[in-house]
């Protein structure tokens, strides 16, 4: 059976007026189930549909319902509270209706990107190589972070009455997520970049201590190589090529994977609801091993965002092909711009569908033109058709 959900925001919902929005996708585009964020990063959107302002901006990481504050007063990370939660509770607001319209819901939760986070808290952030703090990366091997993403984890699925929690950025985003013009003069190449990606905080080394592995050595044979990276040279090789020769540093790798899998153990551990992990990263940079997540959560995430129908088939399939329950992936699809017509939208989905998926997630509500919805309505009846 084919199961559709949209990316939504809660202020494009409120704004529009959420008695509305939320029967339009239930009745009008025939969804079963919208993913709302709760808890967001920064962002300027232009928003497509509402008479008034058009530009939208959000200059920090907040969440956006009340939280009850007393579950954070342990944690040393605290939630801001977005303005648009400040007079009302969005998540009150629309779970309520959802539930009345009989919309599932999905909480599109962001996890360890947060700019706001990681710069008050720097000791909390990825530290590359040389020690320096990442902006907007926290490290899911800190416990401070981690006792934050549960606490939010869990009062959004006591508290909500929700089908699922999506986490996005679970894992390590290792280099490269500024929020400033990035002013880089080097190639840094695919194994360049892996090693700027590689956490040294205490808690990744004390990690890998324990694991016997020698993350002092291994700081200093990587900065060694980024010296020469910097002084002008480049690092060749194949990225698994060049992990699969150096033992330290594949062990580091083993060490990265195993947090990430135990936080979301944990997490599996803790809540009484569906979990789905969004892939948006890979083993080498991100941490990510796909077996070990795959067996834990009830549902994996890719995205299938462009227009090239042949690609996005190929992708869903070779996925599934990787998958021991392949019956548990989602694939994204993008409701706009590449996909930017009727033709081509029926198309991705349905060549997605032929590939054997059946979960489908739209991106997303308010960046949709008016125009697509019923395009997106029809490809969903095409394929339900074929079920
Ligand atoms: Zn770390």
């Amino acid at each position: 059976m084919t199961y559709a959900t949209m990316w939504t925001y809660p202020w494009d919902v409120l704004d529009e007026g959420a008695e509305e929005v939320i029967g339009f996708l239930r009745e009008e585009v025939g969804l079963d189930a919208i993913s709302l964020t709760p808890a967001y990063h920064t962002y300027d959107q232009l928003r497509l549909h509402r008479a008034g302002p058009r530009l939208y901006s959000s200059y920090e990481d907040a969440v956006y319902f009340q939280p009850d504050l007393s579950r954070y007063r342990d944690t040393v990370l605290k939630p801001l509270i977005s303005p648009v939660a400040r007079e009302r509770d969005p998540l009150e607001i629309i779970s309520r209706l959802c539930k009345r319209r009989g919309l599932g819901l999905t909480l599109w939760t962001i996890g360890t990107h947060n700019h706001l986070l990681a710069s008050r808290h720097p000791e909390c952030a990825l530290q590359g190589a040389f020690g320096d703090p990442y902006p907007g990366a926290l490290c899911l091997a800190n416990p401070q972070v981690r006792e934050y993403i549960r606490a939010l984890s869990v009062e959004l699925c006591n508290r909500y009455e929700v089908d699922c929690i999506e986490y996005e950025s679970l894992y390590y985003l290792g280099w490269g997520m500024f929020r400033n013009h990035a002013k880089v003069g080097v190639e840094l190449g695919p194994v360049g970049r892996l090693l700027l990606s590689l956490c040294f905080c205490p808690h990744c080394r004390g990690r890998a201590g324990d694991a016997g592995v020698d993350a002092g050595a291994l700081q200093a044979q990587v900065r060694g190589q980024l010296e020469e990276v910097f002084a002008g040279g480049s690092l060749s090789g194949d990225l698994e090529g060049y992990v699969a020769a150096d033992p330290l540093l594949s062990a580091y790798l083993r060490v990265r994977a195993a947090v990430v899998t135990e936080v979301v153990k944990e997490l599996r551990g803790l809540l009484q609801t569906r979990i789905s992990f969004l892939y948006m990263g890979d083993y080498y940079y991100n941490g990510t091993d796909q077996d070990a997540i795959e067996s834990v959560v009830d549902q994996v995430e890719i995205l299938c965002y462009g227009s090239d129908v042949a690609q996005a088939a190929a992708a869903a399939k070779a996925q599934r092909g990787r998958m021991r329950s392949p019956e548990k992936l989602l694939a994204g699809l993008s409701g706009f711009h590449p996909v930017a017509d009727e033709k081509t939208l029926r198309e991705v989905i349905g060549a997605v569908h032929g590939a054997g998926v059946r979960r489908f997630s739209y991106y997303n509500y308010g960046m949709i033109p008016r125009r697509h919805f019923p395009w997106i309505r029809e490809a969903l009846d095409e394929v339900r058709r074929h079920d």
